[in-house]
This record gives structure tokens, sequence and C-alpha cells, in this order.
């Protein structure tokens, strides 16, 4: 166990990261915080700041000496970094994780090891994969990269229509190592938190209904409507997946749910998660606060939900909001410290209880 008093390391100055740290806070750990960027959302509220790259061999070293466990808040951090870091320090969730997750065919295959259905999907390295694939989907189909793809961007959607080539299609994607998935013709999006510890204990959270605009998360709401059937399943699917990575701390995975009941893995994020900021409202035990307690070796806190909630993304402009979003009962707005609203930012959200329990 890491003691409270101790320090914990965070790769990535993001939103994600300044709630890590407030949380670890709250359990009285300090934060070290490895990020480029000066004035950071995480910086502004943790103990201390490395300003370098996340690649820098002497920052991770500073980062190793004077943190007790590092953890990591997005997904593109290299894995090069997480495991050198790991030969002297722990590094949670494994870099095992993160390397799965960071190559689209990869996390595919291992979720389709572990028995959790996906979509159909082919790799497409060249022109010819992609208009094989397109074939095989009868035409339908959304072109991914297989790196660095986040918030919908890196993916083009092929519908079918006249006029699209894989000609086209590959170029767009940059010409880079790509995956191409079937259309999937769902009736709701649906994602699951949850946590594993040291010791194997898994805890999972609800499971969250989302909308997504633009490609970005617009909101995510509990309860969703979806038979027993879907929800255990989906809940199976993250034990599975976290047994298999013989993961610690906390983990967000996105599912598609069809008509006739299927439910598709879509992704998931060796991190907390959008999906699942609405825990900080609704729950004693915030996914953040899973997270710190997985990774210090604390026991796993209480997932149960005191309420009913819908937590809204504030993206951009939606920051303008923020005076009448404050005047509203039971909405609990939390601002991530960014100084400029460019469009399609997240600059913060707000959890609406919609009924207590
Ligand atoms: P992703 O970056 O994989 O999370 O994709 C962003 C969003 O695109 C998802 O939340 C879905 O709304 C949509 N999407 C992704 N993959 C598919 C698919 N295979 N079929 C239909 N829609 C998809």
């Amino acid at each position: 166990m890491i003691s409270p008093g101790s320090t914990i390391g965070i790769i990535g100055g993001g939103q994600l990261g300044r709630m890590l740290a407030m949380a670890a806070a709250r359990l009285g750990y300090r934060t070290v915080i490895l990020e480029p960027q000066e004035d950071c959302p995480a910086a502004q509220v943790a103990s201390e700041h490395i300003v370098a790259a996340y690649d820098d061999p002497n920052a991770l070293e500073q980062l190793a000496e004077l943190s007790d466990v590092v953890t990591y808040e997005f997904e593109n951090v290299p894995v090069d970094s997480v495991e050198m870091l790991n030969e002297s320090k722990a590094v949670f969730p494994p870099p095992e994780a993160l390397k799965v997750s960071q190559d689209r065919v990869a996390e595919k295959r291992f979720l389709n090891k572990a028995g959790i259905q996906t979509a159909q999907w082919r790799i497409v390295e060249n022109e010819g994969d992609l208009k094989a694939a397109l074939l095989a989907f009868d035409g339908k189909g959304i072109l991914k990269t297989r790196r660095f793809g986040y918030d919908g961007k890196g993916q083009i959607k092929f519908t079918g229509a006249k006029g699209e080539s894989a000609k086209s299609g590959f170029a767009a994607i940059g010409s880079v190592p790509s995956i191409l998935e079937a259309l999937v013709d769902f009736t709701r999006e649906i994602s699951v938190i949850a946590a594993r510890d040291e010791d194997g204990n898994i805890k999972v959270y609800d499971i969250a209904e989302n909308v997504h605009k633009d490609g970005i998360l617009a909101t995510s709401s509990v309860p969703v409507s979806v038979s027993s059937t879907i929800a255990g399943l989906a809940a199976d699917s993250a034990r599975k997946l976290l047994d298999g990575l013989n993961y610690v701390g906390v983990v967000g995975m996105e599912f598609f749910v069809l008509a006739n009941g299927t439910l598709l893995a879509n992704e998931f994020a060796p991190r907390v998660h959008n999906s699942g900021h609405w825990t900080e409202a609704a729950c004693a035990v915030s996914q953040f606060e899973q997270h710190i307690r997985a990774i210090a070796g604390l026991p796993l806190g209480d997932t149960r939900r005191h309420s009913d909630c819908v937590m809204e993304n504030l993206i951009g402009d939606d920051i303008g909001r923020v005076p009448m979003l404050l005047q509203e009962t039971g909405a609990v707005v939390h601002l991530y410290g960014k100084a400029e609203a460019r469009s399609g930012r997240k600059m913060g959200h707000v959890t609406r209880i919609t009924k207590r329990l």
C-alpha cells in the first residue's frame, strides 16, 4: 500500500489528470504531473509540475524519483516511457493495457480473444485492402486509423453511396495503417466504468447511455433503459477485459447496443473516462477516487448510485452558460481551468441530479 502523504505521478496534464489529482489530494496524497504545456489543467491543482515532453528521459527519471506510484491520464502516452518508468516504479494500469489500447487492431484482437464481441473488422494497409474490406461489408463501414484517433478524429464513414471510393477514402485517412469496421446500426451507445485492484477484486459502476455530437461525447445518462441481460453482459465484458490484462486501476469501456439485443464492444480506454464523470455527483466514491484507491493499494470503494443523473459536457462556447448553470438546483458544475474556449474543446461538465434514490 502507498500510504497517504506519498506522491502519485501522473503522465498528462489535461482535465482527467486534474480530477485525478483532486481525488488524490482528498485522500491525502501529493501529485506530480509530467506535461509539456505550462499552466495545464492538472498542474493547477497538483503539488508539482515537470514541464517536459512525455518521452524526455531526464524528466522520466525525475518523475520516477519523485513518485511512489505512476499512472497516466490519456492513452497516447508513449509505451516506451511507461515501460522505462516501470523498471523502477510501479506503473498502473499496466503497460500492456496501454499498448493494446493504442492500436485498434491489437485492441479488437484482444477483445475477441477474451470472448467479447465487436463489429466485424478488417486490417487496412493500403487501398487494395480497403477495397476488399468494403466489398465484404456491402460498401458500408467506418475507416479508422489504427493509432492516435480520439473523439471521432481519424475516421471516415462509408455509407455505400455513389461516389465513395477506396482510393479517395484511403487518401483522406492519410494513407496510414487503418482498420475498417463494419457499420453498426446501433440503437444506443452505452459504457461501463470498472476498476480492479492488485488482488483481483473488481467493482463496476452502473451503465451509462452516451450521446455523441460531431464525434465528441455530449451527454451520459444514468440509468439506461436496457435489459438486465445487456447490463450484465457489459459488466461481464469489463471483468473479462480487466482480468485478461491483469489490470490495476479504472477502465472505461464503450459498447453499441443493437435493436436485436446484441451487445458489441467498440473500444476501451485504460484510464478514467468522460462517460464516468457522473460518478462524482451520483456515487459515494467517484471513478477518480476509485482509480487512486486501486493504484495506491487502498480498498476499492462503493460504486452504488445514490441518484439518477445526466452529465453534459461543456464544449467551447458552452462555457458561457455557466452563470445560468450555477443557479440550477441539483446541478453539479465542474470546470477545468482552461483559459481559451476553442470550438470542440472540453471546458467542463455539469451533472444534473434528476432523481434521488
Ligand atoms: P470511436 O472513436 O471508435 O469511439 O468512434 C466515435 C463514434 O463514432 C462512436 O461513438 C460512434 O458513434 C461512431 N462509430 C464508431 N465506430 C462505429 C461503427 N463501427 N459503426 C457505427 N458507428 C460507429
